[in-house]
């Protein structure tokens, strides 16, 4: 029996495991609903309107399919995740999926919709009390807590079966700080620039409240990843991340509710152990972050370098990356960030001016008019400009490169550290095991978004890494399946990704971002924390003692949990 004021389920899915038992049950799910001001929603899958099975509508249906790519209307969506296999459930195959392939030509007339991980229930976050609340009773009932912003993890640790989830979409507030302070800091504390983000706000939002501003953020280069949610508390890398940091070097402060139900401000001066965890610990793990407070720089005018062709061509990608890693170190201490993938290169910087630019990247500059523009190689494109501000970069970049949206996808990662690049045979030895890894799967990347040339004070604690100081590039591999692959398919695109990886886990220290990590790292406590899991263990069980929160290779996670029922 379901609690007599939750909202009726809708018509074609599964009940939920939320059966009331007792009275005691019923009087805290009574008490929930009266505390949120009746903000609790069923978890309807985004594609729900459109099968027979449900109460099937041809409008709104119209809509999923006309936006089901859209990664902006799916972060919109409670029922939607961004990568699809985090809305299904991947062990039975139950799901409630469209074609992403060709999304408006299928309609499921018939086939079930099923709400597979995405959440029962969930309450549209507006305060601490909200959040408050929902700790209160899950500890009451045991009823899986989940935290969602965005639903952008790769990893999906933003939903579970039969669960109730915190939707933090909603608190959208922004505020700009000329010479902030910390709260609880001695007065002669260092005053800062910053802005402060409510948890649901987006990057592509952020950017343009920056630009307004005449400030910079460092921030994630999509246009609907959360500011404070998954991205910061894991790490947060960022074309600007080699000389201005991560995410995580940047925070002044967060206001953070914990699972032993107390709304905290955790920053340099209170509450230092719980900021040290929120700077990498990971997401979903210590607390639901109401908001943070940023670190805002002087607006940059950005140096720009672009070489790129149209299709494959194993040779002329070689040549790329020798170039790139031959000069790797040398661009990072000249301040350049950016991408690569096998037929494209684009460098950021920061720091120089035109002509200091122009030189820096000289080998790829020749490279590309030579190899590239030369050879007459199909969308050859070589381009050496400036931007006047970092939005004007995101702008173009984001409205030219979309990442996969709406599929789903398997992704794996490696930090790669510098003694990789120290020697000839290093060199060589890393170009040949990329090209491996781009041999072994569908797609890879080469991020230049480590913070390299940051040099942070040594007071400033973050829980992620240490690899991410030393390490040059964060190399990671993707593979794609289809809507209606089996599970014997979908285990082989996870395998694929990660055999594609173990050709740069052969040759560089343990390490990876755990935000962009292959879902079955080995070693993952070292590969995501480094030396600091130790403290993060007791830093969790100090404010989560009842282990109210827990994700997938999280902190303290427990693998028997009935939360990870749908992992493969
Ligand atoms: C298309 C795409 C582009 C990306 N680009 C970048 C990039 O440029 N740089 C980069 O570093 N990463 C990038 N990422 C990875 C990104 O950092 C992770 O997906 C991250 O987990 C997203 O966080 P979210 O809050 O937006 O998403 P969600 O899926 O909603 O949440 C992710 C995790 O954070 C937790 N969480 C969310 N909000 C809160 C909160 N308020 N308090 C506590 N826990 C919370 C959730 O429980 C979950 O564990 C990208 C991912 C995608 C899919």
């Amino acid at each position: 029996m379901l609690p007599t004021n939750f909202p009726a389920l809708p018509q074609g899915l599964s009940a939920p495991a939320f059966n009331v038992t007792s009275a005691a049950i019923q009087a805290s799910f009574n008490d929930l609903f009266a505390s949120v001001d009746s903000r609790i929603f069923s978890g309807i899958p985004l594609a729900y309107p459109c099968f027979a099975s449900t109460t099937k509508n041809g409008a709104e249906c119209g809509e999923v399919q006309r936006q089901y790519l859209n990664e902006t209307f799916r972060a919109a969506n409670f029922g939607a995740s961004i990568e699809t296999q985090w809305e299904i459930c991947q062990r039975t195959g139950a799901q409630c999926l469209l074609d992403s392939s060709n999304p408006t030509a299928r309609v499921a007339q018939s086939g079930t919709c099923d709400a597979g991980s995405v959440s029962s229930y969930f309450i549209d976050v507006r305060n601490a009390a909200d959040v408050i609340a929902a700790f209160k009773f899950s500890s009451q009932t045991s009823i899986p807590l989940v935290v969602k912003n965005t639903g952008h993890d790769y990893k999906g640790r933003s939903s579970a079966p039969n669960s109730l989830a915190l939707w933090t979409h909603n608190l959208k507030n922004m505020s700009y700080q000329p010479a902030f302070v910390p709260e609880r800091c001695p007065k002669n504390h260092l005053s800062q620039p910053a802005a402060t983000f409510g948890a649901g706000v987006q990057w592509a939002e952020a950017y343009e409240f920056a630009d307004v501003h005449n400030i910079t953020l460092v921030g994630g280069t999509d246009r609907s990843v959360g500011v404070v949610g998954g991205w910061l508390q894991g790490g947060g890398h960022s074309v600007l991340s080699n000389t201005m940091g991560l995410g995580v070097d940047r925070v002044l402060q967060f206001k953070v509710v914990t699972p032993d139900g107390i709304f905290r401000v955790a920053n340099a001066c209170e509450n230092e152990d719980l900021f040290f965890a929120l700077r990498g610990g990971g997401g979903g793990t210590f607390g639901v972050v109401l908001e943070a407070t940023l670190l805002a720089s002087p607006a940059v005018t950005l140096q720009a370098v672009i070489v790129s062709w149209a299709s494959s061509n194993r040779t002329l990608t070689g040549q790329l990356w020798s170039v790139m890693v031959d000069n790797a170190l040398t661009w990072a201490a000249d301040g350049w960030g950016g991408f690569s993938t096998s037929e494209l290169a684009i460098l950021v910087n920061p720091i120089l001016n035109s002509t200091e630019a122009e030189k820096s990247l000289e080998s790829l500059i020749n490279f590309g008019n030579v190899e590239v523009h030369g050879n007459k190689v199909p969308g050859a494109q070589v381009v050496v400009t400036s931007f006047p501000s970092f939005l004007s970069f995101f702008n173009e970049f984001t409205s030219e490169h979309v990442a996969s949206v709406g599929t789903n996808l398997a992704i794996a990662s490696r930090l790669i550290d510098k003694s990789t690049f120290s020697t000839e045979s290093n060199r060589t030895a890393l170009v040949s095991g990329l090209q491996r890894m781009n041999d072994a799967g569908p797609g890879m990347i080469i991020l230049l978004t480590t913070p390299f040339s940051y040099l942070s004070a040594p007071a400033e604690r973050t829980s992620v890494t240490e690899a991410w100081r030393s390490s040059v590039y964060h190399v990671t591999a993707i593979a794609e399946w289809p809507w209606d692959a089996s599970a014997d398919d979908k285990r082989a695109a996870y395998r694929q990704v990660s055999t594609a990886v173990d050709n740069m886990r052969e040759i560089t220290p343990d390490a990876a971002y755990q935000n962009e990590a292959d879902v079955y790292e080995p070693n993952h406590e070292v590969a995501f924390w480094g030396s600091h899991y130790a403290e993060l263990w007791r830093i969790k069980q100090k404010y989560d003692p009842q282990h109210l929160l827990d994700c997938w290779h999280c902190v303290g996670w427990n693998p028997e949990s009935s939360r990870f029922s749908c992992y493969l």
